[in-house]
């Protein structure tokens, strides 16, 4: 288990630095090893405290690396079953290398590309752990198809045409490994970045307003 690390926050100029890739020869240097081990324990610790979290970017500890840790066992069926059975019988036709819903933690994606996208996008609100208190209305594609190479052989991986709630977390993760945030993608930064609070008291009318909205 790794320590974790304080999380930065909007406004932190290293949020907006464009990462590096890692070299496959760096996989099992110690410093990176710790370095994953951190990003998966601020991810736990995160969650622990707050209840939700489902993945973090290096850039966020800030390690300007292209790596992100991902914790989705709330997606599987066996863990909790009030999950749609619908979205489940869909997702059970997708390609996957991997299936990070049944991983026993947090699994790290090395230097992950998104290989295709929809055309077909949609609006909801995104939140980010460097800003747990806003709320940004953006749009996203549908779907996406990722590779990643794998944290321990260094082999790549790859998951074809997501769903929309695991495409929509996977835009958002390497949009920060090219130093994009959320409320940069906002259209109007005066009506589509609000407070936490303030979402919540318009709550309904707001969702109209959005395609889909993070459970
Ligand atoms: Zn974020």
């Amino acid at each position: 288990m790794g320590k974790s690390t304080k999380i930065l926050r909007l406004g932190d100029p290293l949020l907006a630095r464009i990462c590096q890739p890692v070299l496959r020869t760096e996989l099992h240097s110690d410093t990176f090893v710790s370095q994953v081990a951190a990003l998966k324990q601020t991810l736990t610790e995160f969650r622990l405290l707050n209840g939700f979290g489902r993945a973090i970017a290096m850039p966020q500890i800030g390690v300007p690396k292209r790596v992100v840790a991902l914790d989705l066992r709330h997606l599987n069926p066996d863990l909790n079953p009030d999950l749609n059975p619908d979205l489940n019988k869909s997702k059970a036709s997708l390609k996957r290398d991997l299936d990070w819903s049944v991983a026993k933690g947090p699994i790290a994606l090395v230097n992950p590309e998104i290989t295709w996208r929809s055309v077909e996008s949609f609006k909801m609100f995104d939140d980010c752990l460097c800003f747990p208190d806003l709320l940004v209305r953006v749009r996203r594609c549908d779907s996406v198809s990722v590779r990643w190479m794998d944290e321990n052989t260094g082999e790549w991986r790859v998951v074809e045409k997501l769903p929309r709630d695991e495409a929509e977390l996977i835009q958002h993760e390497l949009d920060h490994l090219d130093g994009v945030l959320a409320v940069d993608l906002a259209e109007d930064k005066e009506m589509d970045i609000i407070t936490r609070r303030e979402f919540e008291e318009k709550k309904a009318e707001l969702l109209k307003t959005v395609d889909y909205h993070i459970a």
